[in-house]
Formats: structure tokens, C-alpha cells, sequence
């Protein structure tokens, strides 16, 4: 832990003094935006309250020096990779110095500083990286062993989870960023009664609550990464919804694993919070219980399972048109936190390259879904329904199974802690579309 922590420390930026907000000084996420109305080019910003701090705009104006200066540099594209190429020195160097330059403690500067910020209002946000390679992952015990008991009653879950993160390579087209609709999509199923399948609109569509990571520097492709290697390999972490249509996914998942039912579309938030804005957070990696393997020397070492975990709190929030209409808030369904994942994000990263498989600055892994033992923990529609038994009701009185044409789905996304400042991830959000009439 360094200075950027302190906790004591306010920034000028009024709206980032605000104990309410995501985006305070110690939390400093990146992402890339673009000014509304004008033909603005995208551009790297830093989320401070409710502005933006433009990167490029701000070494112009008040050129960084040293080691933050090749992070500035490396800033001026349309995306984020070639910062995270650039590796944690660099990454930890800027951060060091918007930290200095935006805490009350800056006294001479803030005219010129002042010129650097965009309100967010005034701004669109872009996905935040050029995604190379999408991986989910299937990580969370709770969530593989209730969907397991509804697929497979007799074997709920399967003896490799236990010494596998689980994962399967997802489609990096289909990710958008926050705000973009989702079309709700067609494809083949075929239910338990029918002699034959059918293809049509999805009827099960659903959510899944989700951390994604971003790769940093990454590997040569050959080499593994190390367990005690991924920290500085994981640039940082964003709210990752991975919209499913359950339909498809039952008749399509076996042998292969997912494919159609979950390449049309995965929403992630904007900003990404770096792994050092997260280390106030950091939790030991989940408590096996007794009698479970211990994670194969690659997967594991002491600092894995002290500080392996991070304590974020995730919700999930369901708006109906009609709740939109009638000016209702988002109705949170879950709450459940990323510490009891039974696999770290360092024992994900490290599992994917320990084939050498070519990791890359920008790269996308999803933590699978996120869901504890509780049962408002649950992080999508098919464990809290139980697969359509057990509808929930909305503050309409609608009732839910699955979702419907309009339906919003909002994650959310926090980190608490006695003595540290409340970080937050902003939001990451989907209105579902009505399904295609024809092909174009
Ligand atoms: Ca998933």
C-alpha cells in the first residue's frame, strides 16, 4: 500500500470529496471516452467524482515527467493497450502522480489542471480496450453446483472443478460496453416433450453477474505466468454481464460447452479499476473446505491464499419498462461478493498460460458467474427463479422468471472497508431489444 490509499487524503475535484461516489481519488479507474457532440476522437480518461480527466489533454498542457510520462505517452491512442503494455511500473507511476496533482495538496496548478476535465455528462463512453481474446471462466462452487443439480441431478458437480478453473473461450466481437442494447436472440432449441428441435426467439434469456479482468503486459507465447507473476499481469477489473439464453445453451452445451447461446452479446462497465486502487481490498483466496484437494503447486502459493480474494460487493438490479415508465428505480434481485469465488483471478490467469498459451495486453477473462450460498447471492435469473419454479415479483407486480423485451439489467459493483475509502465500479447496464423479424 502506498500514498494513493491514504484514506485522509481529498481531491480538490468537489464531486470526488463526496462519500457517495465510485470515483474518489484513491480509486482512479481507466477507460476511454469520446466528448459528445462534436466529432471528438476517442481518448484515454481517468474517472475523478463525476469528471473525467482527459490523459492526453493533461500532458499537453502539463507535461508528467520520468517514468509518467511513458504512461502518458502511451495514452494517446483510441484504447488502452499500449498502457497495459506498458507494465506496473508505468501504470503505478501515473497513478501516483493524478493522485498528487488532484489532491487538495495541489495548490498552484489547478487553473491549468482544471482545463484537463470533462464532465461525464458531457461525455460517451467506449470500450475501454481493443479485446484480442474473451475467456469466461466458471469459477464460483455455489453457482456450478446449483446449475449443475438442474442439468445434471445426479452429478451436480463435475470431479474436475475442484482442480481446474474452468473455463471456455468466448467470442470477442460480441463484448460492448455499457449502455449498448441487447437484441434478444434466436436459435435452435428443443424442449424436453418435442419430438424435434425447433428455431426461434430465446424464451429463457437471462443474466450472469460477473467480474471481468484485464490482461497487462502479458507473455511470450510458450511461456506460463506464474502464480506470484499475475499481479503485475492483471491490469485491473471491471463488472462483466454475460447475457445467456438458456434455451440454446441446454440443447447446444454438451460435448463443446457454450457457444451460440452466449456469443451474441457481453456487457462490461467502462472504467477499469486497477489491481492497486484494489489492494485495501485484497481478502484471503476462498476457504476450501476440509477434505477438498489443495490447488497443484502451479496454482498455488503463500501470498495466493493470504490476499488471493478481493472483497468487492456485486448487485444486481432489474427494471422493467413499465418501472422505467413509472419512474421506478432499478430493483436490486441478488447481492453477493467476488471473495467467495473458489478460484482467484491469479489462479484464472495463471491456469490459461500454464500451456503457454499467448496472453495479451487488452485480453478479457470473465470470473463466471458470481453467486454465494446464500440464496440472495444468487447471481442470475436460472438459480434465483430455479429455473422458472419460482418467479420472482418486481415493485409492479410483474413477475419475472426470465427476462422480457424491455427489461433493464443493471450490475453493480463496490468495495468497503473499515479505515479505507469506499471504491465503487460504476455500472454496467443492458435494455433487452425485442428478437430480429428477419436476417440482414
Ligand atoms: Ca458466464
Amino acid at each position: 500500500m502506498n500514498k494513493t490509499h491514504n484514506p485522509a487524503i481529498q481531491s480538490w475535484v468537489e464531486s470526488a470529496r463526496s462519500p457517495e461516489t465510485d470515483f474518489p481519488l484513491q480509486n482512479l479507474p481507466f477507460g476511454v471516452f469520446r466528448r459528445k457532440g462534436e466529432r471528438a476522437q476517442p481518448a484515454v480518461g481517468v474517472a475523478l467524482g463525476s469528471m473525467i480527466i482527459d490523459i492526453g489533454r493533461l500532458h499537453r498542457i502539463l507535461p508528467f515527467n520520468g517514468i509518467a510520462a511513458k504512461g502518458a505517452d502511451a495514452c494517446t491512442e483510441g484504447t488502452l493497450n499500449r498502457f497495459l503494455a506498458a507494465g506496473q511500473e508505468v501504470w503505478s507511476a501515473l497513478r501516483a502522480e493524478l493522485f498528487d496533482r488532484f489532491s487538495e495538496e495541489e495548490t498552484t496548478n489547478r487553473p491549468v489542471l482544471e482545463q484537463a476535465l470533462v464532465p461525464m455528462t458531457d461525455a460517451e463512453m467506449l470500450l475501454p480496450v481493443s479485446i484480442g481474446d474473451y475467456t469466461d471462466f466458471y469459477t464460483s462452487i455455489f453457482h456450478a453446483t446449483n446449475v449443475g443439480s438442474m442439468f445434471r441431478p445426479d452429478n451436480p458437480l463435475l470431479p474436475n472443478f475442484k482442480h481446474i478453473p474452468i473455463a471456455y473461450h468466448g467470442r470477442a466481437s460480441s463484448v460492448v460496453v455499457t449502455g449498448t442494447a441487447v437484441r434478444r436472440p434466436s436459435g435452435q432449441t428443443k424442449s424436453d416433450d418435442a419430438p424435434a428441435p425447433s428455431f426461434g426467439p430465446t424464451r429463457l434469456l437471462d443474466y450472469e453477474v460477473e467480474v471481468g479482468m484485464v490482461v497487462g503486459p502479458g507473455n511470450q507465447p510458450g511461456s506460463p505466468i506464474s502464480i506470484d507473476a499475475t499481479r503485475s499481469n492483471i491490469f485491473g477489473l471491471c463488472l462483466l454481464n454475460d447475457w445467456s439464453a438458456r434455451d440454446l445453451q441446454k440443447w447446444e452445451y454438451q460435448p463443446l460447452g457454450p457457444f451460440l447461446a452466449k456469443n451474441f452479446a457481453t456487457t462490461i462497465s467502462p472504467w477499469l479499476v486497477t489491481l492497486e486502487a484494489l489492494e485495501p481490498f485484497r481478502a484471503p483466496a476462498f476457504q476450501r473446505p476440509a477434505g477438498d484437494p489443495d490447488p497443484l503447486p502451479y496454482l498455488s502459493s503463500t501470498g495466493e491464499r493470504e490476499t488471493g480474494g478481493i472483497d468487492i460487493t456485486l448487485e444486481a438490479l432489474i427494471s422493467s419498462q413499465r418501472m422505467r415508465e413509472e419512474k421506478r428505480p432499478g430493483h436490486r434481485v441478488s447481492r453477493g461478493n467476488f471473495k467467495e469465488m473458489y478460484w482467484t483471478v491469479g489462479q484464472m490467469l495463471a491456469h490459461h498460460a500454464s500451456n503457454g498459451c499467448h496472453m495479451r495486453p487488452g485480453d478479457l477473462l470473465g470470473s463466471g458467474t458470481v453467486s454465494g450460498p446464500e440464496k440472495d447471492q444468487r447471481g442470475c435469473l436460472l438459480e434465483l427463479t430455479w429455473r422458472g419454479k419460482e418467479p420472482i415479483t418486481l415493485p409492479t407486480g410483474e413477475t419475472r422468471k426470465f427476462l422480457e423485451d424491455g427489461d433493464e439489467v443493471t450490475l453493480r459493483g463496490r468495495c468497503e472497508r473499515n479505515g479505507c475509502r469506499r471504491i465503487g465500479f460504476g455500472e454496467c447496464s443492458g435494455v433487452i431489444l425485442p428478437a430480429s423479424g428477419g436476417t440482414s
